[in-house]
């Protein structure tokens, strides 16, 4: 049985030696349940010099392969690259700075073993060491993910997956441009185990994913599962044609009793500005999907290899 570990790489030069060590830890039980191994590092890109240590690394050992892309793709183009490429019958996903604890395959691969289950995920159940903001908003999105979207989207998910080789072939077989794995990855299906975790804080170099890359990326998220934001505008615009309705009434009732004297102007224009802001917003909600549509439709490459080994 093969065993690949898919690690999508952006500038860490740094951790690519370790998590290559901390796989190979496990050697011993991957050798007791004749597990064959293959370590698939996607370079994302880099910028240093991590295309250059996977090298060293394959050049010494003949299960290690290397995707390099043309130029940086993101994380979302560097899991799909892994997959479509791996040939394990089990694929894992792990990010290369270790915060997906390689120690954890053998207890993983138990649970697979047990014949129950087509994919073993993690989850942290704490977020030590993270930013408090960032924390915050990423449990208030998880939180709004669960309510709109039909697909199952768990707090504290990781990309850290052990997934046997049909759920990878119908991952794979998503061909979408607009990536959200963890919306995917629920939406494919397959009998899913969580295994626990406390979070481990990356051991090397410094995390990719600025606050602002993280708000779009939940955007992806929100837009790629769910049209909720395309009801809210239905619905904001009927909420406020009923106002409206009444507003009329009212004014009609009130020049009938008392006339009609020239004033309320101020009124007027907040009520112009209210609804012109409202208007745009909806329309920009419209923009966005279309945007989405747009960039799908041209069906892109996800990724561009430069380089294989
Ligand atoms: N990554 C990538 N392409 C990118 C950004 C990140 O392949 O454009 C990889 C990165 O090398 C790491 C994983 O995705 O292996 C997770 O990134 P990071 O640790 O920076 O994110 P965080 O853990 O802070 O969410
Ligand atoms: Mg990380």
């Amino acid at each position: 049985m093969l065993f690949t570990a898919v690690i999508p790489c952006y500038n860490e030069e740094a951790n690519v030696p370790d998590i290559y060590t901390e796989i190979l830890k496990n050697e011993e039980y991957f050798k007791a349940h004749d597990i064959e191994l293959e370590i698939l590092y996607v370079d994302d890109g880099s910028k240093d010099g991590t295309v250059n240590e996977v090298k060293k690394l394959a050049a010494n050992d003949k299960r290690v392969r290397l995707i390099s892309f043309s130029r940086n793709f993101g994380k979302e183009a560097a899991i799909y690259a892994g997959l479509e490429n791996s040939n394990g019958d089990y694929t894992a996903l792990m990010d290369a700075d270790l915060q997906d604890p390689p120690s954890l395959l053998p207890k993983m691969f138990d649970e697979i073993f047990t014949g129950q289950y087509d994919c073993v995920a993690t989850r942290r159940v704490t977020r030590k060491g993270e930013p408090l903001i960032r924390s915050f908003f990423a449990r208030r999105f998880y939180r709004i993910m669960r309510r709109i979207s039909k697909t199952d989207i768990v707090d504290g998910a990781r990309d850290y997956r052990l997934m046997c080789r049909g759920m990878v072939e119908a991952i794979v077989s998503m061909r979408e441009y607009n990536r959200f794995s963890k919306g995917i990855f629920g939406w494919v299906g397959f009998k899913t185990k969580w295994i626990e975790f406390e979070n481990v804080e990356r051991r090397k170099g410094e995390t990719k994913w600025s606050f602002w890359g993280l708000f779009k990326y939940s955007l992806e998220g929100i837009m790629g599962f769910s049209t909720a934001p395309l009801a809210m505008a239905s619905v904001l615009g009927i909420v406020f044609t009923l106002i409206a309705f009444l507003a009329i009434l009212f004014i009609i009732i009130r020049t009938l009793i008392f006339g009609d004297p020239t004033n309320g102007w101020p009124s007027m224009a907040c009520i112009i500005i209210f609804m012109g802001g409202i208007q745009l917003f909806c329309v920009g909600i419209l923009g966005q999907y279309l945007s989405k549509v747009y960039l799908e439709v041209k069906e892109r490459p996800i990724y561009i290899v430069k380089e294989r080994i």
